[in-house]
């Protein structure tokens, strides 16, 4: 599907966005929070999505540690998957920079675009936010 291409592109800039500290999401006119690639805004349908910072800081909502991955992760296991909370917004991501041990609820974390040790290709980190 060419879907599909249109929306890897759109995740791909938003790494690029991410990257560098200038992560965003996207906020219809009645305030609901989407992430890219999005052209509708998927709690009401709206389709003017404007860019707005995310905020620099997340918390973990729920995680779980993978010890035995598929095939395409088997050398970056064990690892911890989580979804945290920015604002409006969650993001799932790989945690990086940290024992796992440390992962918890409520945990403090930033967005960092890190490397797959396996595929090469980029992927969403979450990294323990400094100056706790
Ligand atoms: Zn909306």
């Amino acid at each position: 599907m060419s879907d599909t291409e249109v929306q890897d592109a759109g995740f791909d800039d938003w790494l690029d966005a991410a990257a560098d500290d200038e992560a965003y999401s996207l906020e219809c006119p009645e305030g609901h929070h989407s992430l890219p690639p999005r052209r509708v805004c998927p709690d009401c349908g709206a389709t003017t999505l404007e860019e707005v910072p995310l905020p620099e800081t997340g918390e973990i909502e729920t995680f779980t540690v993978t010890h035995v991955p598929t095939p395409a992760f088997e050398d970056d296991a064990p690892y911890a998957t989580a979804i945290a909370s920015f604002g409006s917004v969650r993001v799932t991501g790989q945690v990086v920079d940290t024992d796992l041990e440390t992962v918890e609820t409520g945990l403090s974390v930033e967005l960092e675009v890190t490397v797959s040790e396996t595929t090469g290709e980029r992927v969403l980190g979450l990294a323990p936010a400094s100056g706790d």
